[in-house]
């Protein structure tokens, strides 16, 4: 069935699954390392591209392709490549689309790890780079030289939520001969679709919205261009950064509710964004979804919902934060995000905690600030928990 034209919610459920021969309504577990060739010269053909059919489950699988496709067609691209984690997709578009003397452009409060990947890792190899602050399109236009290959962006950013404004930095970009690249992570295609407006290729770590469910690590890129998709999965199957047939089955199972949980979890955001803004003891709230939100304006611009994550600070900062984290009970202290369970956790010591203070207070990770990914519970529930947990502070 061509899925293309049909809408968001039906491509969750529909699109990429491929005709299963024993008419399996879902894509099964294909649980096998290898795939048997009909003769040696059908081999030699799945070889040279010249006959379709698996052949090694680091180079394909049809769990895998399902959900490759389904996820390629969510964010409106050519096709898709998963990997074994997010930063296996981050890993993958630099080793493709960088080399030895580019420079890459980058927004400051990416997540930790993508950042700290270039500056320790990548820089070994002479790839130059500049973090900067993305939504500041004056920054992003000084920041590109003659040899800057991609922008990396993240948008709405984790944990500061700074947005960037995808057009404008691709239409800068691509003007440069720069190919952009979006972590779509944050949003989901559910509420951003980065492709549409004019980056290059899209990535996620799906183990967060796409999953959902906190019960797998996995990563998935999506290429506009047939001849960058090429690279990219050319480049997954050399590093072995394949995902694994029943992480995608799982994932793809995943995908089938993003739009009710993302929905969901996104009513219960504004709600405990709105209720933390008033609340006596709390020095500051971001949300996109807030009025007082820098980028509001650019946020209902670029994106067709708010999402779930907040990040706020309590008067008396870190310690007053640390407090609260001890004392919630509902939501779990633990870090990821996107799942349908609250999740709370403290940016500065744990998930960038790689990075300088300087560099944090840079991208606005302020010691106190407290990251909170709101699940699908009772909203409710979630208050009374946060209002409980404040009046020990
Ligand atoms: C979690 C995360 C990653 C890395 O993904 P893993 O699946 O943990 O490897 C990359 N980008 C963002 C925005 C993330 O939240």
């Amino acid at each position: 069935m061509d899925t293309k034209k049909l809408g968001f919610e039906t491509k969750m459920v529909h699109a990429g699954i491929p005709h299963d021969p024993y008419g399996s309504a879902v894509t099964p577990v294909y649980q096998t390392s290898t795939f048997a060739f009909d003769s040696a010269q059908n081999g030699a053909d799945r070889f040279a591209g010249r006959a379709d059919g698996f052949i090694y489950t680091r180079i394909g699988n049809p769990t895998i392709r399902a959900l490759e496709q389904n996820v390629a067609e969510l964010e409106n691209g050519f096709d898709g490549v998963a990997t074994a984690s997010g930063m296996g997709a981050v890993t993958v578009c630099y080793m493709a689309l960088l080399s030895q003397g580019a420079h890459l452009v980058s927004t400051g409060s990416v997540y930790g790890p993508s950042r700290t990947l270039v500056e320790q890792q990548f820089s070994r190899f002479g790839v130059e780079y500049s973090y900067i602050d993305t939504s500041d399109l004056g920054a992003v236009r000084a920041a590109i030289r003659p040899n800057t290959k991609m922008v990396y962006v993240e948008s709405p950013s984790n944990p500061a939520m700074l947005v960037t404004d995808i057009r404008a930095v691709s239409e800068l970009a691509h003007a440069r001969g720069a190919l952009v690249v979006v972590d779509n992570t944050f949003a989901s295609p559910c509420l951003q679709k980065p492709l549409d407006l004019g980056a290059d290729v899209v990535l996620h770590s799906v183990t967060k919205f796409i999953n959902g469910h906190a019960d797998v690590v996995g990563g998935l890129i999506v290429a506009r261009d047939p001849a960058v998709y090429k690279k990219l999965r050319a480049m997954m199957i050399v590093l072995g950064v394949n995902m694994d047939p029943h992480q995608a089955f799982l994932v793809s199972r995943g995908v089938k509710t993003l739009s009710l949980r993302v929905e969901r979890a996104q009513q219960n955001a504004m709600r405990v964004a709105r209720w933390l803004e008033a609340h006596p003891k709390v020095a500051w709230v971001r949300y996109v979804g807030l009025e007082s939100h820098p980028q509001h304006e650019l946020v209902k611009r670029q994106m067709s919902g708010f999402g779930s994550m907040i990040s706020f600070e309590l008067k008396g900062g870190y310690e007053a934060g640390r407090n609260l984290m001890d004392n919630v009970k509902l939501a779990t202290l633990a870090v990821s995000l996107g799942g349908v369970e609250t999740l709370i956790e403290h940016p500065a010591s744990m998930t960038h905690a790689g990075m300088s203070q300087a560099d944090r207070l840079e991208g606005g990770i302020t010691d106190g600030l407290v990251r909170y990914s709101v699940g699908i519970e009772n909203v409710e529930d979630l208050i009374a928990d946060l209002e409980q947990a404040i009046a020990k502070v």
